[in-house]
């Protein structure tokens, strides 16, 4: 075994729900390394910042780490591209960029999430004409099983780029990821609370379009969406819609989405920002949570958004106990071929339960029933009770992309019990 490999055991993700099973935590701190790493490892298994849901970055064999890789952040201007190692978290990268006047597109969240995971598993923020992350990879280095880095981008044959964003780990090691990137922008957040649900329903569109982009966090009880979230990009039209004619009440101070303090979201009040300190609802510098809770997520056409809320607010009750907060937004439609967000113009409808594995078990179920008429794709950091046969349903791809993971890494090097699973 290499040395590399450090003979401690990799604990938990990031939120303490899944205690990983791999035998060894790799650290390698150059990309010779990773590749011998590979090479002499029999079965292995990339993990990003550990913030997945369920045992997708888990194995019982070795994991490996890129956070000791020198961070590289090469901007091309003429490309309008920027080069990153994969292992970088989006808050160093947005502030590299930042720095540099530079910018990309979009952020989930959570800036503490590393590149390579949060494009792996197709993680977006909101957005009408924002797609996921994956969908601003241009290129990207990946070490397969022979050790070997291949780069992939738009010229690679067979679509090979779009099989290769939204990758769940199956493809191999992504040790660089270049991104599009955009002039910086300043970005306004205002939040406004308790718009009803009559409102929501008969206005949905035209307030998830009024900005660049805009979340609505809800309980699913009787106050409809408790918070609107509408961050407006300050070199576009303001945003039209009156949400205080619509019911709603404009916050007074800073709000958290869930039960935390304020202070840890990024500044709200209609104080114009750069985009790297408004998109991500969380500020890097504090810990979102305590991350006892547990997470589900399912992305549905955009068109079918207002029936499935009111398809879900019957299970308010269900929910009470263990929901911190849920949270809709909008995704554009991705070409990768198994995001969430993958051709068609999305609605994520997401929910932060706390850490309570059954409780959340039995509504992620009482969920899927409910969505089922809806064609709903789960997120695949995120849990879900969806059987395989479902999988393929939502993901049409997907039985192509379990022939491209075959064909890149015969021998399973990869393949850990959730791609076995996934892919089989
Ligand atoms: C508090 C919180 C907020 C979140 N907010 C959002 C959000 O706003 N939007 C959203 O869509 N999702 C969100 N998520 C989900 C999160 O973005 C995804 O779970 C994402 O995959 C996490 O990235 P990670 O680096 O932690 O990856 P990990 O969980 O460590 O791994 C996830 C997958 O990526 C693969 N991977 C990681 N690194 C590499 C690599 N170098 N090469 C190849 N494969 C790799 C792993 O093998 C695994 O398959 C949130 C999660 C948390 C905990």
């Amino acid at each position: 075994m290499s040395d590399v490999i450090a003979t401690e055991r990799t604990r938990t993700n990031w939120a303490g729900n899944v205690t990983y099973r791999a035998s060894a935590l790799a650290h390698p701190t150059s990309t010779d390394e990773l590749q011998r790493l590979v090479a002499s490892t029999p079965r292995l298994t990339a993990l990003g910042s550990r913030h997945s849901f369920n045992t997708i970055a888990d194995t019982d064999a070795v994991q490996v780490s890129l956070q000791d890789l020198p961070p590289v952040l090469d901007i091309d201007t003429s490309r309008r591209v920027v080069r990153v190692a994969a292992g970088m978290t989006h808050s160093q990268v947005a502030a590299g960029l930042e720095a540099r006047g530079w910018a990309l597109a979009n952020l989930a969240s959570l800036p503490h999430i590393s590149t390579a995971g949060a494009v792996a598993t197709g993680t977006h923020g909101s957005g009408v004409r924002n797609p996921s992350l994956a969908q601003a990879v241009v290129g990207l280095d990946v070490v397969r099983a022979s050790g070997a880095i291949e780069h992939v981008d738009a010229s690679s044959p067979d679509g090979a780029l779009d099989a290769h964003r939204v990758a769940i780990g199956a493809l191999g090691v992504v040790t660089a990821v270049e991104l599009a990137i955009e002039p910086t922008f300043q970005v306004a957040t205002t939040v406004h609370l308790d718009l009803p649900w009559d409102a929501v329903s008969a206005h949905f569109d035209e307030v998830m379009s009024d900005a660049y982009s805009v979340s609505m966090f809800t309980s699913f009880d009787h106050r409809g969406a408790r918070q609107v979230w509408v961050k407006h990009r300050v070199d576009e039209a303001a945003p039209a819609v009156n949400l205080v004619a619509l019911g709603a009440r404009p916050a007074t101070g800073p709000v958290h989405p869930g039960e935390n303090d304020p202070a840890g979201v990024t500044e709200q009040g209609g104080v114009p920002g750069p985009w790297a300190e408004r998109l991500p609802h969380f500020r890097s510098s504090f810990t979102p949570s305590t991350g006892a809770e547990i997470q589900a997520e399912y992305l549905i056409p955009a068109a079918s958004a207002v029936t499935a809320l009111e398809a879900l607010r019957p299970l308010a009750s269900v929910f009470a106990p263990i929901l911190i907060a849920a949270e809709i937004r909008t995704i554009a439609p991705d070409t990768a071929w198994l995001a969430p967000s993958s051709g068609r113009q999305s609605v994520g409808i997401h929910f932060t339960f706390r850490r309570d594995a059954a409780a959340v078990a039995a509504a992620v179920s009482r969920i899927e029933e409910a969505l089922a008429p809806f064609d709903p794709r789960p997120h695949w950091g995120k849990v879900s009770g969806m059987s395989v046969e479902g999988l393929h349903d939502a993901y049409p791809r997907l039985t192509d992309f379990a022939a491209v993971a075959r064909d890149v890494d015969p021998t399973g090097r990869f393949r850990n019990a959730y791609l076995a699973r996934v892919l089989s």
